[in-house]
């Protein structure tokens, strides 16, 4: 199988491309794109003998043709610009498509490979939060197959039963009573909110258990990241809100679980690496080695559970609000959010204000007359003018 990593030089980028050069004989790599570190690209394009990179502009071909190693043979195929990455995610070349770019930025080129009927592994939450209803539709009518790849949504699929393939679920599964997303909590699980105005990014990015993009760790910290797993969760297994649930879990080690009606909660446990899920969607329905080494249960000795304090994490209320509230909520909320944190990781806005802000933008957007959100330019404006409120309304 050909694959094609979409945001190669980030976190999940780079675990994707650790997973695929165990297994030669198996996977092979068609595409790389990346929106930053063209030095980093034309590493890992090199290594990993790709065709073709995708780059967002002229200046970035440059540097990426300017960093490409002696050596190492011909360069790749560099294509420019947001067109050519959703034109490559759909292209005949791969089978496979990474969704690792951090962001609504990365839904055009996810849609676009699950309209090409693909193998999508979903690791870009932003792009279904924005497009729930069409990015399902879209898999549906295509026929692609849809492997989330966060960790607690690739536990949930573990846990649920299925024959095979990877679709878009119509309904929940049969049996099924609750799903239980389990929550690290982030550092500061135990902080009063009060002691938490002048906190820095690198605090924040601080994650005990993970190791992520900087966007993702504020969301962990604020728990904002839970808040997009819910929305998630309600659109890959169509479950209605009052049928989620989160549970912080400090340890990080059960990833998620499903509580069948007659009693049964079965979960996924596993150490904390994104090659296990990525692994998994990989390889399914098969199982390959991930390079992840084996849980031990009997060093962890004990595993905890807890609610979540509301009034520590607004954020999680905000994004059950929205989900509520209905699509143009979803995505209100989902560009606030980042916009607040690209403001926050630049000094530019305090960490306790990432929540007021989305909530002001929540509020204008449940003000406006309801949109159609029927096509993906229908989300992209909603998103470009929930953007530019929350920039006016935000940042110093
Ligand atoms: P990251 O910041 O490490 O990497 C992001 C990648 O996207 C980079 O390759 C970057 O060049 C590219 N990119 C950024 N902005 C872009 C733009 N405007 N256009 C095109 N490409 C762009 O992020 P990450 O931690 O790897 O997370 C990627 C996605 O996976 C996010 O949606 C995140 O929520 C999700 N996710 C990550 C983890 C994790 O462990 N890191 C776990 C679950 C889900
Ligand atoms: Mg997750």
């Amino acid at each position: 199988m050909r694959v094609t990593v979409l945001g190669s030089t980030g976190s999940i980028g780079a675990s994707t491309l650790d997973v695929i050069a165990r297994h030669p004989d198996r996977l092979a790599v068609h595409a790389l794109s990346a929106h930053s570190r063209m030095e980093l690209l034309a590493q890992q394009a090199a290594r990993h003998r790709a065709p073709v990179v995708v780059v967002p502009d002229d200046a970035a071909g440059a540097r990426f043709a300017a960093a490409w190693p002696d050596g190492a043979g011909a360069a790749p195929e560099i294509r420019v610009g947001a067109a050519a990455l959703a034109a490559t995610a759909a292209d005949g070349e791969s089978q496979a498509v990474m969704a690792a770019i951090v962001g609504a930025a990365g839904l055009p080129a996810a849609l676009a490979a699950a309209r090409a009927g693909k193998r999508v592994l979903l690791a870009n939450k932003e792009a279904l939060v924005a497009a729930g209803p069409v990015f399902m539709r879209a898999v549906r009518e295509a026929g692609a197959e849809l492997l989330p790849i966060d960790s607690e949504h690739n536990a949930i699929f573990q846990c649920l039963p299925h024959d095979g393939r990877a679709g878009a679920p119509a309904e929940p599964a049969a049996g099924v009573r609750r799903l239980l997303l389990t929550a690290s909590g982030g550092p500061f699980r135990t902080r009063d909110w009060d002691d938490l105005h002048a906190v820095t990014p690198d605090q924040a990015c601080a994650h005990p258990n993970w190791s992520m993009g900087r966007k993702i760790s504020v969301d962990s910290a604020t728990m904002f990241n839970k808040g997009l797993e819910v929305i998630e969760a309600h659109w890959l297994f169509a479950m209605p809100p009052e049928r989620i649930e989160v549970l912080v879990h400090p340890q990080s080690v059960v990833h998620s679980l499903v509580e069948y009606e007659d009693g049964s909660v079965l979960a996924q446990l596993g150490q904390p690496d994104m090659r296990t899920p990525i692994a998994y969607g990989l390889g399914f329905p098969q199982r390959l080695a991930s390079g992840v080494g084996p849980l031990d249960l009997a060093r962890h000795g004990r595993l905890d559970f807890e609610s979540p304090d509301p009034r520590r994490f607004p954020c999680l209320g905000l994004a059950f609000d929205a989900l509520r509230a209905g699509q143009g909520a979803c995505i209100a909320l989902n560009a606030a959010n980042e916009v607040a944190v690209d403001a926050f990781l630049r000094g530019r806005l305090g960490y306790t204000r990432i929540a007021a802000l989305v909530d002001t933008v929540l509020q204008w957007q449940a003000g406006r007359r309801s949109d159609t959100l029927d096509t993906l330019d229908d989300v992209l404006a909603l998103d470009e003018e929930a953007r530019a409120y929350a920039r006016g309304a935000g940042p110093a």
